[in-house]
């Protein structure tokens, strides 16, 4: 995606420890236009795919799940990060944040998911937590992630290669290779 591409050299930053910053567009000040046209672009790629909901984990991924689920006229659930005492019939998983450099636990009420093909859309693959977090909370209400869609993929970190072991296709619609020494080099 060549606009999303061309946003990322020119207002990416690459921080030591391989972390992508974009803070300025995608996961703090928001560029909607953009936005759509991610959304619009991972609707075309998975065309002939057959979901029932869209699902991601708040915060960063709701931006484009959100017009995704616009788009698509599907329901949206954002996975929690975290375990409200008022939600009921939780279903939960431990999921390792890279960022952070810690764990925490994500959750979501089994009713909005169960049974239910996902479409789980979010704005990095990294080393692939997030989404393996997902997918076990799916297989815990009987749902089905049937299809995943990253704004960024870190090429260089293990995401893919974790994931594709789950048989599930996966779309990304910028891929980094490098980010060393502070470079931000697009594959
Ligand atoms: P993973 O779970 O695949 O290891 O990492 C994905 C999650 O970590 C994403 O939801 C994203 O919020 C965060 N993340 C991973 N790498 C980066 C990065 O380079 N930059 C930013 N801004 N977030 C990242």
């Amino acid at each position: 995606m060549k606009e999303l591409k061309e946003r990322i050299v020119s207002d990416g930053r690459a921080l030591e420890g391989g972390i992508l910053k974009v803070d300025g567009f995608i996961n703090h000040q928001i560029d909607s236009q953009l936005m759509m046209s991610i959304a619009r672009e991972f609707v075309r790629r998975t065309e002939g795919v057959e979901y029932d909901k869209i699902v991601t984990i708040e915060a960063s991924g709701i931006a484009p799940a959100i017009l995704v689920a616009y788009l698509t006229g599907k329901p949206l659930v954002f996975v929690k990060k975290s375990v409200p005492s008022t939600m009921e019939g939780m279903v939960a998983s431990e999921v390792f944040s890279f960022t952070k450099n810690r764990s925490y636990t994500v959750s979501a009420s089994r009713k909005f998911i169960e049974g239910s093909r996902l479409l789980f859309i979010d704005d990095f693959l990294a080393n692939g937590n997030a989404a393996m977090g997902v997918v076990d909370i799916a297989h815990k209400a009987q749902a089905e992630v049937v299809a995943m869609g990253f704004v960024i993929e870190k090429g260089f970190q293990c995401g893919r290669e974790r994931l594709s072991s789950l048989g599930i296709p996966i779309e990304s619609l910028a891929i980094i290779e490098s980010l060393d020494d502070c470079k931000i080099v697009l594959r």
